[in-house]
Formats: structure tokens, C-alpha cells, sequence
């Protein structure tokens, strides 16, 4: 695995790379360094950094080595002879942005840094790395800071402390000063080069490291590795008719045919910023809602939706009276699940939102995010404990989400359909990423069917149908009983296990009650 990490000078890249790399097991590469050696080798020869040629001859024929002092820090040799004092001096500091510029230069670097890095994995910082030298990185990250916070870090190393570690550090002011103005200058060169300048990759994750320790960048950026390394299933597709026994006078449901997905989003998650405690009557986020257990929403908040789920609970059973068989096996249980359903109209969600209410449990229903374009609704459904995801990628913040709601004992309510199914003609493709929310968070799958509820709305009636509904809850699933061995393979498991007993359990509903599709 690539990770680049980018940032103008003083931001934390080195110390935050160079920790990142250890925890990590893997090469540390400081691009920073190899420029400085080239200005090194302009300042011993006397060479003039804005005479291109000559510096890029310098460039070309500079072999650079990276090596390990005896206390473990690292060195540089420039064709054999250590440079690693000479490259951190003002001077080499003062000149080093004139020659990164020069073309040629860049060129020669990045040719020694892709082959430095071979196939192995690193860690890269510099300027240019998730841009030009490791387009293809899994792990972007853009690190920033404050000038003042820069040149602060900057000045206390020049007089040998570490401002990470000792937030009292003090430095020289009029030092401080000085690097401040030498810093700026570096960045508005970098900035403003016309060869791979410094900016950030379209896909870089941005870190403000100003109020931060490098424990907790390094924390971040882990977790965005974590992410990386398991990026979600993509959407599988399905074949339902094994798991059906379809009704004597129906059509054989067809296969599902395999469709086109959006490959899995390579983008890593940003890490959700930790959640504050919820006030009533606050501007609480909607991130808020999706990150605190249910139970502790502010007193107004669950008061509404104890009352909505009166409202909506009553007027829909009056409707539309549902029946739900075997129904303890819903709400009589410890800990979360992952409950898996078919798909037919808005009403299964209200059905087992209201239901788990009604009986003191929690459900958290997952739906897609194109709803969120009208905000009331995004409003209700944040209040009801529903959250949004992003179909079609790897929509990691979500299965995070989702395990820390089911370890707290709230079940998650997914319709891996995706979309409302009208018929069983249509085409079907599952969406895979609850069997691996299931698996994270160490819970069963619970698989739960309905019947009678495809036809409330059709096309071609504006006025919706009442009648009777009926849901029918099977037993739950745990991985265990799946004997198999493997992540990938017991999450593939689960999907088709689950699945299948989701369309079990609907012919099984569709027997008992004749002409309920
Ligand atoms: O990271 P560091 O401050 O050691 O980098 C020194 C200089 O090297 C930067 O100011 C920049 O001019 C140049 N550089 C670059 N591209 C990189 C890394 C460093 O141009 N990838």
C-alpha cells in the first residue's frame, strides 16, 4: 500500500510519516530530504541554483541513499557521503525551493523516489506525492497548519525540543520570526511553481494539524489506512429463485440478472469528528443523531417521535392492519441485529420502526441517500434514528456507524434490495454491505419478510389500497453457524443465507395467505 502525505513545510508530515511508517512496519520515504540534497550539492560546488542546467546535471548525478544512525534516526547520503546535517541548515532551507523548481530536477527526483519505492509499501511525504509520484495511492492525506503553529513547531526543533510532546516549549521570538517569514516564502514558491506545485490531490483526505498531537494525526490517518484495507463488498448480485417456493399460480420468479454497479468508491473515509453530548432545543448535527445511541437523544426530540410513532403507528394499522407472526423473536432479544428485509413500499420501515419502539427496542433503518435532497426529510429521518448511505461505494462511515449502533444494542433495519421491488420480475441487485456491519459488529442477521404490501400504490391507482399486511420473523443467523472459514467468504455466506431466508420466509407468507404478494 502507497500512502502520500502532503502539506507545506513545518505542517508535522515528517514526524507524522515517520511515526506512520513504524506502527505500520514499512518505508519511510521524505522526498523533502532528496531535494535538500540536491541544494547541498549546489552550495558545495558553488553552483548558482537559477542556472537549470547546471543544477540539473547536479540532479541527474546524485545518487541518494537513506540509512539508519545507530539511535534510529534516519540519515542521507548524497553518491555516498552523509549530507544529513548540511541539508537542515538555514541556508540549505533558504535555497531549496529554487531548485525543486527546475524541471529536470523534479524529473530526476521522481525517478529515484518510484524506484526507492518499487513495489514495496511506504510512506511518502512531500509536496507532490498524491499527485504526481503515487497518483494511485490508497491513502491521501493533505496535512496542514496554521504558519504561526508551524513556525512555533519549527523554531522550539531548531533549539532542540518537540513541541508535540511539550506544549510549553518556548523558542527565541525573534527566531520564531524569522522562520515564519522564511516558511511563508517556501510555501508561496511551492505554491506557485509551474511544475507539480503544492496542492492538494482531489482525493486527499485534509488534516488541520494546528490543534492536534501527532498521536492524534496518526490516529486519523490510521483509520483511513483500516478503511483502505477493507474497502466494502461492492453490491452483489443475487439469485432469489433458489431460495423461493413460488405460490402454485405464480410465474417463476427470473433470476436476477447481473447489473452494472459503480465500482467501490476509492476515496477513504474522513473520520467522523467525535460527537458532544446532544442538548434539547440546540443546533445539534445531523451526525449527532446518527452517531449517539438512540436513548440518549435530547428529552424534546424523543418525545416527537414517541408521539409520531403514535400518530403514524396508529393511522397505518387502521390502514393497512398489519399482522407480525412470530414476532417476539423481534423484540424479545439481547443486543443488536442486523434485521434484513424484502422491499415492497414505505411501509415496512414504519412497520418495524414502530414495532421495536412500541416494545422498547431501537431500530435504526439505513436508507438510501438520494432522499436526503429534501431536507424535512432528512430532518424526521435523523429524529427517528434512520441514517443515509451512499449506494453504489464503499460507504465506510456507514458500516462504522452501523457496527457502533448494533454494539450498543440497537438493531440495524436494511432493505438490501435497495429499491422498492414491485415485481418479482424485476430485476434485483443486493446490496452486500449489512452482512459485513453484521460481522464487525460481531451480531446475528435477523431476516424478516412481508407480504401484502406491493400493491398499496400501483401505477396506474392514485389512491392507495387498504388491506391487510403480514410480516414474518425468522430465526436469527450468526456467523458461527455458517461454518465458514474466511472474512470475505462468511460475509458472502451471510449475504446468501440471509437472503435466502428472507424469500423463504415470503413464500412461506404467500402460502398462508393465498393473493398476498
Ligand atoms: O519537506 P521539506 O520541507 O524537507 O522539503 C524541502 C523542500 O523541498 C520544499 O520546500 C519543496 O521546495 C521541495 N519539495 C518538493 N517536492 C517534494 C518534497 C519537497 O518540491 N515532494
Amino acid at each position: 500500500m502507497k500512502i502520500a502525505i502532503d502539506g507545506p513545510a513545518g505542517s508535522g508530515k515528517s514526524t507524522v510519516a515517520r511515526a506512520l511508517a513504524g506502527k505500520c512496519g514499512v518505508t519511510y520515504l521524505d522526498t523533502g530530504a532528496m531535494y535538500r540534497s540536491v541544494t547541498v550539492a549546489c552550495l558545495e560546488t558553488g553552483t548558482d541554483v537559477a542556472d537549470a542546467e547546471a543544477v540539473a546535471k547536479l540532479a541527474q548525478d546524485a545518487k541518494i541513499e537513506f540509512g539508519t544512525a545507530a539511535d534510529g534516526t534516519q540519515t542521507v547520503a548524497l553518491n555516498g557521503r552523509d549530507v544529513t546535517a548540511a541539508i537542515r541548515t538555514p541556508q540549505t532551507d533558504r535555497n531549496v525551493s529554487a531548485v525543486s523548481a527546475i524541471p529536470a530536477v523534479r524529473e530526476a527526483m521522481v525517478a529515484q523516489q518510484r524506484a526507492i519505492a518499487g513495489q514495496k509499501d511506504v510512506v511518502a511525504e512531500g509536496r507532490d506525492i498524491g499527485t504526481v509520484v503515487f497518483p494511485d495511492a490508497e491513502v491521501k492525506v493533505f496535512l496542514t497548519a496554521d504558519p504561526k503553529a508551524r513556525a512555533h513547531r519549527r523554531a522550539v526543533q531548531r533549539e532542540g525540543g518537540d513541541a508535540a510532546k511539550d506544549p510549553a516549549a518556548t523558542a527565541d521570538a525573534a527566531q520564531e520570526q524569522q522562520i515564519l517569514a522564511d516558511l511563508e516564502r517556501r510555501d508561496k514558491l511551492d505554491s506557485s511553481r509551474e511544475v507539480a506545485p503544492l496542492k492538494p490531490a482531489e482525493d486527499a483526505v485534509h488534516i488541520d494539524s494546528s490543534a492536534l498531537s501527532v498521536d492524534e494525526v496518526v490516529a486519523q490517518i490510521m483509520a483511513l489506512i483500516d478503511a483502505a484495507k477493507k474497502p466494502a463488498e461492492p453490491a452483489a448480485a443475487y439469485t432469489p429463485a433458489a431460495a423461493e417456493t413460488p405460490a402454485a399460480d405464480k410465474p417463476a420468479p427470473k433470476p436476477a440478472a447481473k447489473k452494472a454497479e459503480k465500482p467501490a468508491a476509492k476515496k477513504p473515509e474522513k473520520p467522523a469528528a467525535p460527537a458532544g453530548p446532544m442538548r434539547p432545543f440546540h443546533g445539534n448535527s445531523f451526525d449527532d443523531y446518527y452517531d449517539h445511541a438512540m436513548r440518549d437523544y435530547p428529552w424534546n426530540t424523543r418525545g416527537f417521535i414517541g408521539f409520531a410513532v403514535g400518530v403514524v403507528g396508529g393511522v397505518t394499522k387502521v390502514l393497512w392492519p398489519w399482522r407480525i407472526e412470530d414476532g417476539q423473536k423481534l423484540w424479545k432479544a439481547e443486543g443488536g441485529r442486523v434485521i434484513v428485509m424484502n422491499h415492497v413500499s414505505m411501509l415496512e420501515p414504519v412497520i418495524m420502526v414502530v414495532t421495536e419502539w412500541v416494545h422498547g427496542r431501537r431500530a435504526r433503518a439505513v436508507y438510501k441517500s438520494e432522499f436526503d435532497k429534501a431536507k424535512p426529510l432528512t430532518w424526521l429521518f435523523s429524529r427517528a434514528g434512520a441514517f443515509p448511505v451512499e449506494r453504489g461505494t464503499a460507504d465506510m462511515k456507514v458500516v462504522r456507524r452501523a457496527r457502533e449502533a448494533l454494539k450498543r444494542g440497537e438493531d440495524v433495519l436494511i432493505y438490501p434490495e435497495g429499491t422498492r421491488i414491485k415485481s418479482d420480475d424485476q430485476e434485483v441487485t443486493l446490496h452486500a454491505g449489512f452482512a459485513l456491519m453484521a460481522q464487525l459488529a460481531k451480531v446475528p442477521v435477523l431476516p424478516v419478510a412481508i407480504v401484502g404490501a406491493r400493491d398499496i400504490t400501483t401505477p396506474t391507482r392514485k389512491f392507495p389500497h387498504f388491506h391487510r399486511v403480514f410480516v414474518k420473523v425468522g430465526d436469527p443467523i450468526t456467523f458461527a453457524e455458517l461454518n465458514v472459514k474466511g472474512r470475505k467468504q462468511q460475509a458472502k455466506a451471510m449475504e446468501k443465507a440471509a437472503m435466502d431466508r428472507v424469500y423463504g420466509l415470503r413464500a412461506e407468507l404467500r402460502q398462508e395467505h393465498p393473493g398476498k404478494e
